[in-house]
């Protein structure tokens, strides 16, 4: 596995790569490394001849009270996880590298969808989310780009800029890795305490208990995510939104709609959880 901790070698390493007209994968990951990034890994290699993982804490998609001091940083358990899983190329960009002229770039991006869902709580999130995917493509040129569908608003913002800026790329979304109890992984799970983690898979768990009455024809969508909001909140989370959203463009579903997705976010004790479950409306006439 190549390290690359420059644009020169990366830049190097895809130029000899294309002149072998091999297909080139991409997974961006902010490190700490867990299953479900590994899953990202495997995607690309189906559909690509060289993978190439980056890894960076992005400081622009934080919010100022929010964990980027914090964020977990792993690096060579990363690294020994990369080459575990035969990756070509893990690309370590500094913050210097990335952001030449500094953190508060003249240049904004504003993004689709990115004032709705976890952007109305996150301001300014996708902007910076926009802005190092940008970045990465530019420096990367891949052929294929890999994201999560555990981050499901962010899959379909970055599915929209990537048409909407022309970029020559696939974008592949992922499902959602989860333990075996349910809960998805991440890497802000460590932050729970043991009481917390304890009580997290009810998240994953209200989603499917959504799904199954909506499908089983209560199509009353507000009172069942009033009534599931309302147990998670005796449970012990505080609910930012829990939402049956379509599962193209996030505009609000009613039951007219076919695939639809609910998306939740929640604070368990300090720890802000995401998580979504996508699935097929029965409303054939
Ligand atoms: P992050 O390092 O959290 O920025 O995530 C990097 C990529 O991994 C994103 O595309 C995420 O959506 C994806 N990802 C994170 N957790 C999971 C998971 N449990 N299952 C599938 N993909 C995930």
């Amino acid at each position: 596995m190549i390290v690359a901790n420059n644009r020169n070698l990366l830049r190097e390493t895809v130029q000899a790569w294309r002149n072998q007209q091999l297909k080139i994968g991409f997974v961006p990951t902010m490190g700490n490394l867990h299953a479900g990034h590994l899953a990202l890994v495997k995607e690309a290699q189906q559909h690509c001849d060289r993978v190439i993982v980056s890894i960076f804490v992005n400081p622009t998609q934080f919010g100022p009270c929010e964990d980027f001091e914090r964020y977990p940083r792993t690096e060579q358990q990363d690294c020994q996880l990369l080459k575990g899983c035969r990756t070509d190329l893990v690309y370590l960009p500094t913050e210097r590298q990335l952001y030449p002229t500094g953190r508060t770039t003249q240049t904004q991006i504003v993004p689709a969808y990115a004032d709705i869902l976890c952007g109305a709580h996150r301001p300014g999130h996708f902007s910076g989310v926009a802005l190092v995917v940008i970045k990465l493509f530019n420096l990367v040129q891949p052929d294929v780009a890999v994201f999560g569908q555990k981050d499901y608003q962010q899959l379909t913002m970055l599915r929209r800029m990537t048409e909407e800026l022309n970029f020559p790329i696939e974008i592949i979304g992922a499902p959602i890795v989860r333990e075996e109890d349910g809960l998805a992984f991440s890497s802000r799970n460590q932050y729970l305490t043991e009481q917390e983690r304890e009580v997290a898979p009810f998240l994953y768990q209200t989603l499917t208990n959504v799904r199954d009455k909506v499908l089983s024809a209560q199509l009353n969508f507000s009172l069942i995510i009033k009534e599931s909001s309302n147990l998670l909140e005796e449970k012990g989370f505080k609910v930012e939104y829990l939402e049956i959203r379509d599962a193209v463009d996030l505009s609000v579903a009613s039951g007219e709609h076919k695939e639809v997705t609910i998306l939740v976010a929640a604070y368990l004790g300090k720890t802000r959880l995401i998580d979504n479950l996508s699935f097929t409306l029965n409303n054939e006439i």
